[in-house]
């Protein structure tokens, strides 16, 4: 089995495959960065999820503590989230008891906090949650070596357009992002690509002096607006009529080092498309975060962007693709760090012919999924 791209979705599928005793080859170019090496890796267990991926959302915790007992350590740890905002914010109080709804389905009262603002927090209140994450930057390390220890032969390379009576191998998995597109042209509109632009800092001390000075954040917790713009760009994609974005000031701890802040660029139509202008989008997102935190906007920390796959509509795509016998893909998936692992077992099972495995989650793979909401 040919399994394309080594991204989140890519490499747990991969090892999920070889642990059926599949013989399984992963392929990708593995330069730069991929989304998942960026990611801030959130795991929203608690914040619900259309309807069959609601219980596995539940259930990522778990899903990842059984992968880190079968692999080792991946990156996963128990976090808080602190969403942060400010009182001139419109209908910040709607959107606080919203989250605090939500999240009281899963999450005792010790776990949800609503911390009051204080002159070394800018003014700037915060709402505490119990959250989970996966460290980018260790899963990223981590993986390889799973990989191998698992039996996955890995292979340096880009593949090119694929051909349904010609696919390299006897059962294909698309996994390639952002990229997915680009090898097989014919897939669902609602498959989008969106271009996630973050400041990356690698100093370890500064990065922990930043965190103990700062009256926003913990070491190892995610920092995140209360309202996230990214989620409502993604939203309105299908209606855009030209290219928009948004920044949205947030912070994650990445190896020793953090992430910072989040560009969203989104374009009208399905093509992934060049990356955009670096220096605005930069420039924007160090303006978003000096408002939190003046030294946030200043830091030494170099920009990067990568392309990020989701659906602007319906289920994600899991699953075999229309007219191609033997082709799959595993695409545009939201909150892919609380559903991949679960997903990833699904398909795999689905793959080595226990086909029912994707009843569960019926119309994933269709051109248009059924309303799950
Ligand atoms: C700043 C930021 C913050 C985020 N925060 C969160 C979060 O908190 N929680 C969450 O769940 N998600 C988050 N995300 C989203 C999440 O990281 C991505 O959706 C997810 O990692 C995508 O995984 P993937 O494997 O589908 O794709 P990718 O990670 O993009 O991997 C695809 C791989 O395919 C390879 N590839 C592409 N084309 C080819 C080809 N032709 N041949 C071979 N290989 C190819 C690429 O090189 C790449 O390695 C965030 C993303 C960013 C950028």
């Amino acid at each position: 089995m040919l399994v394309i791209g080594a991204g989140l979705a890519g490499s747990l599928v991969a090892l999920a495959l070889a642990e059926r005793g599949a013989a399984v080859e992963l392929v990708d170019p593995g330069q730069g960065c991929s989304a998942t090496g960026l990611s801030y890796g959130g795991v929203p267990w608690w914040a619900g999820a259309p309807g069959p991926l609601d219980a596995l959302m539940a259930a990522a915790p778990a899903a990842w503590r059984q992968l880190e007992q079968r692999h080792g350590p991946l990156g996963w740890s128990p976090c808080s989230l602190r969403l942060h905002w400010s009182d001139a914010e419109v209908a910040a109080e709607a959107a606080v008891e919203g989250v605090q709804a939500l999240a009281s389905r899963h999450l005792g009262p010790d776990q949800v906090e609503r911390l009051d603002p204080s002159p070394a927090s800018g003014g700037r209140r915060v709402l505490r949650l119990g959250y989970g994450r996966i460290d980018s930057r260790r899963l990223s390390l981590a993986l390889p070596e799973a990989l191998e220890r698992a039996g996955v032969r890995r292979r340096r390379g880009r593949c090119g357009p694929l051909r349904a009576d010609a696919l390299p191998a006897r059962q294909v998995v698309l996994a390639a992002g952002a990229g997915c597109r680009a090898l097989w042209p014919a897939l669902p509109d609602r498959l989008r690509v969106s271009w996630a632009g973050v400041l990356r800092l690698e100093d370890a001390s500064l990065s922990r002096e930043l965190l103990s000075r700062s009256a926003l954040i913990q070491p190892n917790d995610i920092l995140m607006p209360l309202v996230a713009r990214r989620q409502g760009l993604e939203q309105r994609a299908d209606r855009l009529q030209r290219p928009e974005w948004i920044v949205d000031p947030g912070l994650a701890p990445w190896g020793e080092g953090l992430l910072l802040g989040q560009s969203s660029l989104i374009r009208p139509g399905s093509a992934c498309g060049a990356p955009p202008q670096a220096a605005a989008q930069e420039l924007e997102l160090r303006r978003a975060l000096g408002r939190i935190d003046p030294r946030l906007g200043q830091v030494p920390a170099s920009f990067a962007q990568v392309p990020v796959s989701f659906c602007s509509s319906g289920p994600p795509l899991v699953g075999p693709v229309a007219g191609a016998a033997g082709l799959w893909l595993f695409a545009g998936l939201s909150s892919p760090f609380a559903l991949v692992p679960a997903l990833a077992e699904l398909l795999a099972a689905a793959l080595c012919g226990e086909r029912p495995a994707l009843e569960r989650l019926p119309g994933a793979s269709a051109e248009a999924g059924p309303d799950w909401g």
